[in-house]
């Protein structure tokens, strides 16, 4: 049986690969947080779906290996790429304390946040970039606050995850001051709420207003490096040919 791990990409069904609607298509059984399958209703209809709340991540997978083993073809979905903060690694170890099963992963890629954030900002990606959540629910948060200033100071732009949450309101602010030690307060900035979703927002800005900006769960925020600059109002890190 098939266990696929299928990133959706941002949110609209025309920003997911043709693969990943095939996986969806060819499964029996639908596993995810309830958001995200609710991206796809229109595409599931019929199909058995198990949905779980939030951090229920490794009941989720036993769910979907479950399934699987049973002799269904599973599909786990995530947002983005299902690789990039997603369960795909996690469906793989949980798979493995299995024994005697005939389930076969495959992991489906999507477009990830970054990505597509980049893309209504401009590009601001076209050079070296780090990623980093601020999420410190998995992660110290001192190792979250290494990786900003050392990704901040060894030049890479930096496309921020989970910027905040209503436990954590004040991380972006603590992460564009960590930033600020290696950067100008002029750096220019950008983030997007709710991409490919309802209500996508976008907003360019300098690293100083960044550091105040009211940013949520849904939002992807990029800092750019020394390069970054504005071009056309849009969000632009040169690669470095002349022109
Ligand atoms: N697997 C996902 C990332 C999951 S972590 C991916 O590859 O995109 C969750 C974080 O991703 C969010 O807090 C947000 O920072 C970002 N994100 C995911 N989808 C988004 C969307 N449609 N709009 C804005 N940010 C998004």
């Amino acid at each position: 049986m098939k266990l696929y791990v299928v990133g959706l990409g941002p949110g609209e069904q025309s920003q997911m690969t043709v693969k990943a609607l095939e996986a969806i298509k060819n499964s029996d059984t639908i596993v995810g947080y309830g958001v995200y399958v609710d991206l796809i209703k229109d595409i599931v209809e019929g199909k058995e779906i198990i949905t779980t709340p939030m951090k229920k991540e490794v009941d989720r997978c036993h769910m979907a290996v479950k399934a699987a083993i049973s002799g269904k073809n599973v599909s786990m979905v995530s947002s983005g790429d299902a690789g990039i903060y997603g369960m795909a690694g996690l469906v793989i170890e949980v798979l493995s304390e299995y024994e005697n099963h005939n389930v076969e992963v495959e992991v489906i890629p999507g477009i990830t946040a970054a990505s597509s954030a980049s893309s209504v900002l401009g590009a601001p990606l076209t050079h070296d970039f780090a990623v980093i959540s601020l999420s410190d629910l998995l992660t110290p948060w001192e190792h979250i606050e290494k990786r900003l200033s050392l990704a901040s100071e060894a030049g890479f732009v930096i496309c921020l995850y989970n910027p905040s949450s209503k436990k954590r309101a004040d991380y972006l602010n603590k992460a564009c001051e960590i930033v600020m030690k290696n950067l100008p307060k002029d750096t220019p900035c950008g983030f997007v709420k709710n991409i490919a979703r309802e209500g996508q927002e976008s907003v360019i800005l300098t690293l100083e207003e960044l550091k105040d900006a009211k940013v949520d769960m849904f939002t992807t925020v990029v800092i750019g490096n020394r390069t970054t600059k504005i071009v056309d109002g849009k969000l632009v890190t040169p690669r470095g040919y002349n022109i």
